[in-house]
């Protein structure tokens, strides 16, 4: 399959994993894979197995589900279940845990009329269908799935609905590495050696590679985008190690095939139009992080499901014992926390990491990767 086998191919990954080995000093090298589709891939691949001892990959907190806060899944909780909204919402996050020991999934057990949905479309076609039903389609992710929930609300508004709401939880990259960045783990301890980042794919053929740009000039700190195959990502690794042994700090872009500087700015405009910046967002494991996310515009009010509904956030700590804060900050591996693999699993995820096949717990645990 074009795109696909090129970026897999075996002897490719060993001529790569060779020129790492060639290129590196004595010295060491830790880059974060931001996006949770990278932790997928080195994991599924084993790409860190082909990597030499003195380079170490650190998991970031790019999982859409894995950043979740509780309060946030409490929120969807109540809408289905003491406001009777028929609640849509992509698979993985019915399955997020949340307070007292319930999720979504757990809620629909209880009679809650939750639906999992694969695009917001679905939703917004389910509020058509049933004009007697308040349906609210609960948006989560970063900026790649921020388009098409915009577009739903724009629809919704044409078509004149009043029983269609969106609870807006999408977030922005930028903020989060600025996050990571400013964290006294970063910053004053030194906990977290950060020497540069792999960017996201998906989310930058939406933003482009121009937001980077801040961050490596700003921190010294590289960024090397690149696409979710293993040869990719060993590229990128290898396009990391050089720009610090030439003390370099660039934005890069590995994924040329589908990314640009500007990105797809019509994609930017509609998001433009449909939101607007929040003050503050909890992030799980990052805490509160100003100008992090998105709130839907004073112009399309009525599709807000937190004006529309009598709502209110609490912010909830995490299940003790859980290390998902940890593992979204890089400070700690999966495997450090005393419930992986046994309390732990993805049949019976305790935290949020464990959930989805991005989060780095559910990555790790699959493919049996334990460094
Ligand atoms: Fe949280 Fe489970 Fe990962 Fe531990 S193993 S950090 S409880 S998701």
């Amino acid at each position: 399959m074009k795109y696909v086998d090129e970026f897999r191919d075996g002897a490719l990954a060993k001529n790569l994993a060779a020129s790492i080995a060639r290129e590196v000093c004595e010295r060491s090298y830790s880059f974060m894979e931001f996006c949770g589709g990278h932790t997928h891939a080195i994991s599924r691949y084993g790409v860190t197995d082909l990597l030499p001892p003195n380079v170490r990959m650190i998991h970031g907190p790019g999982c859409p589900v894995c950043v979740l806060p509780i309060g946030r899944v409490d929120m969807a909780i109540e809408l289905a279940l003491e406001h009777g909204a028929t609640l849509c919402t992509y698979a993985d996050t019915v399955r997020v845990p949340a307070s007292d020991n319930l999720s979504l999934q757990k809620a629909k057990a209880r009679g809650g009329d939750i639906r999992m949905v694969y695009s917001a479309i679905d939703a917004l076609a389910l509020a058509q269908q049933h004009p007697e039903k308040q349906v609210v389609f609960f948006a989560i992710g970063f900026e790649t799935t921020t388009p098409p929930t915009a577009v739903v609300i724009k629809q919704a508004k044409a078509l004149g609905l009043k029983n269609f709401s969106v609870l807006c939880c999408h977030v922005l990259t930028p903020s989060a590495i600025s996050s990571i960045l400013e964290s006294p783990e970063v910053r004053q301890y030194g906990t977290v050696p950060l020497d540069g980042f792999i960017g996201p794919a998906h989310v930058s053929t939406v933003i482009g590679s121009r937001p980077y740009e801040f961050f490596a000039e700003e921190y010294r700190k590289p960024v090397v985008i690149a696409g979710f195959e293993p040869l990719d990502v060993m590229q990128a690794i290898l396009m990391l190690v050089r720009q610090v042994n030439e003390n370099r700090a660039e934005v890069e872009n590995e994924f040329t095939r589908a990314v640009t500087r500007d990105g797809n700015l019509k994609a930017q405009n509609l998001v433009a139009e449909v939101f607007e910046l929040r003050r503050e967002f909890e992030w799980r494991g990052l805490g509160l992080v100003p100008y992090s996310a998105l709130k839907i515009r004073r112009e399309f009010a009525d599709f807000d499901a937190e004006l529309r509904f009598p709502l209110t956030y609490r912010a909830v700590a995490d299940n003790k014992g859980c290390e998902c804060g940890a593992v979204l900050r890089g400070v700690r591996r999966p495997w450090d926390c005393k419930l992986f693999g046994t309390v732990c699993t993805p049949e019976n995820p305790v935290g949020s990491c464990m959930v989805s096949s991005e989060g780095a717990c559910a990555a790790h645990y699959t493919y049996g990767r334990f460094k």
